[in-house]
C-alpha cells in the first residue's frame, strides 16, 4: 500500500479504537425505519405538492442550472424562491445559495472587514466555525448561550466592528437562543447579530418564520439571517436574508454565490410549494410540540438526561461515545434511526443520542420509537 493510504489507514485505525468509526448506509426509497434521525420536521420531503412542483420544474427547466446564478444559473424559479422568502421572514430581500453550508459561509465572510471581532456561540454548527474561519477575523468563542460573556467579548474591544454569531435553534441540543437580549447587547455596542435559523424556520416563529420572526427582530436593520431550506423544507438550498444593501453585497462579492452553480430549478420549485404549506403548517407545529413534549416526558421518566422540548430537536446523554454507538446500533436493530452524536463532532465532551422529530412519521409508530429507545438504554447500559 501506497505510504500516504497506509497512514490514512492507521489514522482510521485510531478513531476505529475510540469508537468514533463513521459509516454510510444507505438508505432505500421503500425504508421501513421509523426515522427520528433526519431532519424533515414538517414531513414536507414527500409532500405531494411539492414533487409535483419540482416534477414540472424538472420537466421544463431540466434537471440542473446549467451554470451559477451570474452566468445562465438565475431562473425565475430562484427569483421568485427569493421574494417568497424575503416576505416570509420579514427582511428587504433574500438570497439562495446552493447549500445552507454555503450560505453561512458567505454570510459571515460577507459581514467582516480587516478589523472586524467575530463573537461565536460554542455550540454554533461547522458552517458558522468556517465562515469565521475563512473570513480571517478576530474570533472570540463564547460559553454556550452566555449573554454576559458576549457582552464582556464586546465591550473589550470599543471601537471595533463586531458581529455576534449565533443559532437561533441550536443543532446539538435542540435549545434556544437568547436572541432579544443578544440583539439587546449586540445593539448597546454597536454590533451586528448574524442568526442561523436553520432549525427553526418552518418550526418556531409567527406561521413559522423562524427564531428571529418569534424574537420580535424580523427586518430590523442590524440582523442578518441565514437558514437551510432542506431541514422543514424537505428540499435543499440555503439563504442568506436582510437588509438589500447587504444581499447587492453578497451577489457583487460572495464567492461561495458568484463561483457555485445554482441551485437546481426543480428543487427552487418544490421548495417554493413547500414555503406555502410551511406558512400554513400551524397544526404541524402543534403535533410538533406535542410530540417533543411526549419524547422529553417518556425519556425523562424512564430516567434519562434529556434537553427540553423547546422545538424539534432532542437530546438525550449516552454515558460515553461507546455507548452512543452501541445505543443508536440497538435502536437501528429495532426499526428506528436516531442521531449519534460523539466528540469531536459535539461542542463538549458529552456524547449524545439526537432526535429530530417529524410531523410526518405515524403517531403510534414514533410513541413506539421512545419505547424502543428506553428499552436500548437498559440493553446497553
Ligand atoms: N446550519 C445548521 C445549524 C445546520 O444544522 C446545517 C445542516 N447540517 C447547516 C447550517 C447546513 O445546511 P445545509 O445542509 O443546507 O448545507
Amino acid at each position: 500500500m501506497a505510504d500516504w493510504l497506509a497512514a490514512l489507514d492507521r489514522r482510521a485505525e485510531l478513531r476505529a479504537r475510540a469508537g468514533l468509526t463513521r459509516t454510510l448506509r444507505p438508505r432505500a426509497a421503500d425504508d421501513a425505519v421509523v426515522d427520528l434521525a433526519g431532519n424533515d420536521y414538517l414531513g414536507l420531503a414527500t409532500h405531494p405538492q411539492v414533487t409535483a412542483a419540482a416534477a414540472r420544474a424538472l420537466s421544463g427547466y431540466g434537471l440542473g442550472a446549467t451554470g451559477s446564478r451570474l452566468v445562465r444559473g438565475s431562473t425565475d424559479l430562484h427569483h421568485a424562491l427569493e421574494d417568497d422568502l424575503a416576505g416570509w421572514l420579514g427582511v428587504d430581500r433574500a438570497l439562495v445559495f446552493s447549500s445552507g453550508y454555503l450560505a453561512n459561509l458567505a454570510a459571515v465572510r460577507g459581514l467582516t472587514q480587516p478589523r472586524t471581532l467575530l463573537v461565536s456561540d460554542a455550540h454554533n454548527h461547522a458552517s458558522l466555525i468556517d465562515g469565521c474561519r475563512i473570513s480571517g477575523a478576530e474570533t472570540v468563542v463564547t460559553p454556550h448561550a452566555d449573554v454576559a460573556a458576549v457582552e464582556a467579548a464586546l465591550a473589550a474591544a470599543p471601537g471595533r466592528p463586531a458581529v455576534v454569531v449565533t443559532e437561533s435553534v441550536f443543532s446539538v441540543d435542540g435549545d434556544l437562543a437568547p436572541l432579544a437580549r443578544l440583539h439587546a447587547v449586540a445593539r448597546r455596542h454597536g454590533a451586528l447579530l448574524l442568526v442561523d435559523d436553520a432549525h427553526a424556520l418552518g418550526v418556531t416563529g409567527p406561521a413559522g418564520a423562524g427564531g428571529v420572526a418569534a424574537a420580535g427582530l424580523a427586518g430590523a436593520p442590524d440582523v442578518v439571517v441565514t437558514a437551510t431550506l432542506s431541514k422543514a423544507l424537505g428540499g435543499a438550498g440555503g439563504v442568506v436574508a436582510g437588509p438589500a444593501e447587504f444581499v447587492r453585497h453578497l451577489v457583487e462579492t460572495g464567492r461561495t454565490f458568484i463561483f457555485d452553480t445554482a441551485l437546481p430549478p426543480a428543487v427552487a420549485a418544490g421548495v417554493r410549494a413547500a414555503v406555502r404549506l410551511a406558512r400554513a403548517g400551524d397544526a404541524l407545529r402543534a403535533e410538533l410540540a406535542d410530540r417533543a413534549a411526549l419524547a422529553v416526558r417518556v425519556l425523562g421518566e424512564a430516567g434519562l438526561s434529556v434537553s427540553a422540548p423547546d422545538a424539534a430537536v432532542v437530546s438525550v446523554t449516552a454515558p460515553g461515545p461507546e455507548a452512543a454507538t452501541a445505543w443508536a446500533a440497538a435502536c437501528r436493530a429495532r426499526g428506528v434511526a436516531v442521531g449519534c452524536f460523539r466528540p469531536p463532532s459535539t461542542p463538549d465532551s458529552r456524547s449524545r443520542l439526537r432526535l429530530t422529530i417529524g410531523a410526518g412519521v405515524d403517531r403510534a409508530e414514533f410513541a413506539r420509537a421512545l419505547d424502543v429507545i428506553v428499552a436500548c438504554a437498559r440493553e446497553v447500559s
